[in-house]
């Protein structure tokens, strides 16, 4: 029997009363906050329990890369339920996990040949850092335990990787129970500079470096931040020589997010390890991976003990896999990467816009994403952010702040006039907030 849907009003009061939200200061949240209560979505618009749309200029937290509910998506997801939705992994295998892995290496940049499936991107790197530790354990090399991370890294949520994060509001908590990991920074001066002091503080510490983990080119909850794809490149000659991993964490960055399909291809690099996640599948399902290379899967061959023993119950869950594989075939045949490009102009030129208005500042973007600083910057706690993404939403668009960024981060295949709509309502935001 149906249940009759409730209201805004006691949807919210149920949702203040029970409901712990993702990185929220719970206090104001039931206090003053005034979600949105969204009933369904579809493309790149969501559409409230009153009726009223908006523009998702968010993503979901980046993982619609194909907008809401894309109908071939939806129907590889119903075609797959009704064959079977979930068997593990564990002496068992299916079409699903087997064919996606092959579809996966054979996008992958050169050398990654090993798919390890997960279900959320913070695993995936979690998955990678273990891979390292075991890996040097197993062939000689046990000193080698500690990593080396960018400065404002965001890796995820696991306690392995929140010490690979780079952003103190974050880790400061857990600080006393974190690994130990350096944190670089990318952009001290230029990449040149940069790179020139990473390889000053390491002279001679190689043999106790386990990997070095980065997201390449683009920073996403650090701050939306770009560095050039120099830098990339220099720190994959530098494993490469130091005998360390480079594993490339493109959860955020895959899927075209940055104007390639993946990132690392900017640089004409293949890491030794790959994090993938979010678009993976097309904000369907939690759905990641893990891909390896070769040699990296051999150094776990041999006595059994030498295994990988690790394992989510959800792995290579059948209904992420069957939708994963249908995420390429449209990324393929609808040329979204490619399609992309002019978007992507448009995202430019508006952040340059962007930047002449008062109160905004450091404007950038790469591929997909565009990112402005607004008000006097304190950072990750800043407020301004947050009245700005205010005003967008009573202007029909939905985004979020990361403290004092204002950022778009659309669907990749965003259509042009809903694209132009969003660029728009962001600026008039930010002129009714910092220009009143
Ligand atoms: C979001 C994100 C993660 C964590 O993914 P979850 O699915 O939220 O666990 C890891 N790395 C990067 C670069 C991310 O942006």
């Amino acid at each position: 029997m149906g249940q009759a849907s409730l209201g805004r009003e006691e949807l919210v009061a149920l949702d203040k009363q029970h409901v712990w939200h993702p990185y929220t200061p719970m206090g104001r949240y039931v206090a003053e906050a005034d979600p949105l209560v969204v009933q369904s979505a579809s493309g790149c618009w969501l559409e409230d329990v009153d009726g009223r749309r908006y523009l998702d200029g968010n993503a979901s937290w980046w993982v619609s890369v194909l907008g809401h509910n894309h109908p071939r998506l939806v129907r590889a997801l119903r075609e797959q339920a009704e064959r079977m939705c979930h068997v593990s992994l564990a002496q068992v295998t299916h079409e699903p996990a087997a064919r996606l892995a092959q579809e996966l290496v054979a996008r992958a940049p050169s050398g990654l040949s090993r798919v390890f499936y997960s279900d959320n991107g913070s695993t995936a790197v979690e998955v990678a850092i273990k891979i390292c530790l075991q890996y040097w354990q197993q062939v000689g090399y046990p000193r080698k335990r500690r990593f080396i991370a960018l400065s404002d890294a965001f890796h995820g949520e696991t306690l392995g990787v929140t010490a690979l994060g780079g952003v103190e509001v974050f880790r400061r908590p857990f600080a006393s129970a974190l690994m130990e990991c350096l944190h670089v920074s990318p952009q001290r001066g230029g990449y040149e500079q940069a790179f020139a002091a990473l390889e000053a503080e390491l002279r001679g510490a190689a043999d106790s470096i386990a990997g070095v983990v980065v997201e390449p080119l683009l920073q996403g909850a650090g701050g939306m931040r770009v560095y050039p794809a120099e830098y990339l490149r220099a720190l994959r000659e530098w494993t490469r020589r130091s005998h360390v991993f480079l594993v490339v964490d493109e959860v955020f960055t895959g899927y075209g997010r940055t104007g390639t399909f993946w990132a690392c291809e900017q640089a004409a690099i293949s890491p030794d390890l790959m994090c993938i996640g979010k678009g993976f599948s097309g904000g369907i399902l939690p759905m990641a991976a893990t891909l390896a290379t070769e040699s990296v899967f051999d150094g776990f061959l041999g006595a059994d003990e030498r295994a990988l023993f690790y394992g989510h119950t959800y792995c290579g869950h059948p209904l992420g896999a069957a939708v994963a594989r249908e995420v390429l075939r449209i990324y393929e045949e609808e040329a979204i990467v490619e399609r992309s490009q002019p978007k992507a102009e448009m995202i430019a030129a508006a952040v340059e816009r962007w930047c002449q208005l008062p109160g905004v500042s450091e404007g950038r973007s790469l591929g997909m994403m565009g990112a402005v600083r607004v008000g006097a910057g304190h950072g990750y706690l800043a407020r301004a952010g947050w009245r700005v993404t205010a005003a967008a939403r009573r202007r029909g668009a939905y985004i979020r702040p990361l403290g004092d960024v204002v950022y778009v981060t659309p669907p990749i295949n965003i259509p042009d006039p809903e694209l132009e709509q969003l660029l728009g309502i962001v600026e008039e935001s930010l002129r009714e907030e910092l220009v009143g």
